[in-house]
């Protein structure tokens, strides 16, 4: 099988930066990922303070997918996500939602089993729920890989994990794709910035839609499909994700609007995927047995 090492990632989604490999669609590989702290952080004793915000969250990639063309959805099948044997949880200064009245430093260095749980301190052990931070394409001018948007990035959104699948918009040729920052185990919300973040090994399908035009990421899971989207502002990211799914149930299911948006109220969830980067990330979950129209 096909492998990405960890000495590809760079720090943007850009179309400048050069392909680490070009293949065909329905291709599938492996990603070796580093942590969202680009391995600064190794004990308990490294202060978050130490971490170079500039020089974290790479991604392994890009990946130019041979045919690929804006219009086009890039359709990312996660297979497999097989975390290193530790992480690393932190409160960095500036950073998370209550970062006014528990501002850190503090750091959380964790010993991931092989079932992928873990123990943090004494009496509480983490269940497994290893998922992808960072995963997206390139935009048509470049944006940093801690920020998120229509080209997915930073999204920090626990749906993104083994057996689902992510939608993503083609905005460039060969598309672009990278994907880092994995965690062993994260919240809705991400509230105080991180979750365990750890390196780790992805195995990821890549394939297209052609002439599929989507407006920014979606998700499917074995029970639910779902929008993706991130703005400045939690209330303009829900917005953006009723509009999308309104949109999406009017064109793949022949409903009026009106209908779609009584559909989304009555069996749809808000939930939030991260509210501590750059911009939040909501998305709008609707689960698939509901077009069966059975009993
Ligand atoms: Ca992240």
């Amino acid at each position: 099988m096909i492998r990405l090492t960890k000495e590809t990632r760079t720090y943007t989604f850009a179309p400048e930066n050069p392909p680490a490999i070009t293949v065909d669609p329905g291709t599938t590989l492996i990603f070796e990922t580093l942590d969202a702290l680009d391995d600064q952080i190794h004990s308990d004793s490294d202060p978050a303070s130490k971490v170079d915000l500039n020089h974290c969250n790479g991604i392994t990639g890009p990946v130019f997918i041979k045919g690929a063309k804006p219009g086009d959805t890039l359709v990312a099948e996660i297979l497999d996500i097989q975390p290193w044997d530790w992480g690393a949880a932190l409160i960095i200064p500036g950073f998370g939602f209550l970062q006014d009245t528990i501002p850190g430093p503090y750091t959380k260095v964790v010993r991931i089993d092989k079932d992928g749980s873990m123990r943090l301190g004494e009496k509480v052990r983490l269940p497994a729920r290893p998922m992808i931070g960072t995963i997206g394409v390139s935009p048509t001018k470049a944006i940093p890989t801690l920020n998120s948007g229509q080209h997915g990035g930073n999204l920090d959104t626990t749906d993104i994990r083994p057996g689902s699948k992510l939608f993503l918009p083609v905005l460039v040729e060969g598309a672009l794709f990278g994907v880092g920052d994995v965690h062993a185990t994260m919240g809705d919300g991400e509230v105080c910035g991180t979750g365990v973040e750890c390196g780790a090994e992805v195995t990821i399908k890549l394939d297209l839609l052609k002439d599929h035009p989507i407006e920014r990421p979606r998700i499917e899971t074995s029970l639910e499909i779902m929008v993706v989207a991130s703005a400045e502002g939690l209330n303009a990211a829900i917005k953006m994700a009723l509009v999308d799914m309104v949109n999406w149930l009017q064109t793949d299911h022949g409903l009026s609007k009106e209908e779609a948006y009584v559909i989304v109220s009555s069996a749809g969830d808000v939930r939030i995927g991260q509210v501590v980067d750059p911009a939040v990330t909501v998305r709008v979950a609707l689960p698939k047995g509901i077009f069966s129209g059975r009993r």
